[in-house]
């Protein structure tokens, strides 16, 4: 399969900006921070996007794009997410006063997007993958997806603070090859990272030695201001296979 970095920046040599989508065979997303700057001709592909949680920076281009790729007919986008996201997009977003209410639009002939609720432990078969939805430990309830193929298998973890769970079910998977991890903030800011459920360079290392399995650890999710320091920290870690996310970058599993 092949993963590829979306944050509106068409630029590879630049760490992942803090709108976070991935798209996978060009037809799946996760979460849809940038989803919707990508070429037209790209949204239009799409056919099923899961969503991690109702935070901005995970959903800020989706009204947009539910817009952009939207046809009178009775094909439209399959969104997945857990009843905390739905109820969050329901009340808050799609609400006719910051976007119309897309729920309610989509009871008509031509529907703008099918909303599909997956919880924790829940599979979803795509095509030629399967989409798993696991807990992490975040302020609001997040989910992380584990995808597999044929060949690969791999974890998109999300927004979390530590959580032993994740690695507890990530360990059972022989053919996990990689895994995306946020770090959110330096070392410095552990306080910050405490009371907002995220990790820091030295949380990040902890939760790798909790997994059972030798993988690729990709970086995500630096917040922009922490970037250069997270960047030096994490390479202090000397942690094998460790990498960073890069913008615009597509990852073959
Ligand atoms: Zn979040
Ligand atoms: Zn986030």
């Amino acid at each position: 399969m092949r993963l590829t970095i979306v944050d509106g920046s068409e630029s590879a040599s630049r760490y992942q900006a803090n709108l976070i989508s991935y798209v996978l065979d060009g037809d799946l997303a996760f979460d849809a921070g940038a989803l919707g700057l990508m070429p037209l001709v790209d949204q239009k592909k799409l056919s099923t996007i899961f969503l991690s949680h109702s935070h901005t920076d995970h959903i800020a281009t989706l009204p947009l794009l539910i817009d952009n790729v939207y046809t009178p007919t009775p094909e439209c986008i399959r969104l997945y997410a857990n009843s905390a996201t739905i109820d969050d997009l329901r009340q808050h977003v799609f609400n006719d006063h910051i976007w119309p209410d897309v729920f309610r639009l989509s009871g008509h002939t031509s529907p703008f997007v099918e909303v599909c609720t997956i919880e924790h432990g829940q599979t979803v078969v795509v095509g030629n993958k399967r989409v798993t939805a696991f807990d992490v430990q975040h302020t609001i309830p997040t989910l992380g997806y584990l995808v597999e193929d044929d060949t690969a298998a791999i974890a998109l973890v999300a927004d979390t603070a530590a959580c032993d769970a994740i690695w507890e079910f990530l360990s059972t998977f022989e053919r996990l090859r990689a895994v995306f991890l946020e770090i959110s903030f330096a070392n410095a800011q552990q306080w910050l990272a405490d009371v907002s459920q995220h990790l820091t360079p030295q949380g990040f290392l902890a939760e790798t030695k909790k997994l059972q399995r030798e993988v690729d650890w990709y970086v995500t999710h630096m917040k922009p201001n922490c970037a250069a320091q997270i960047v030096a920290e994490v390479a202090a870690l000397e942690l094998p296979r460790c990498h960073f996310a890069m913008s615009a970058q597509t990852y073959e599993f």
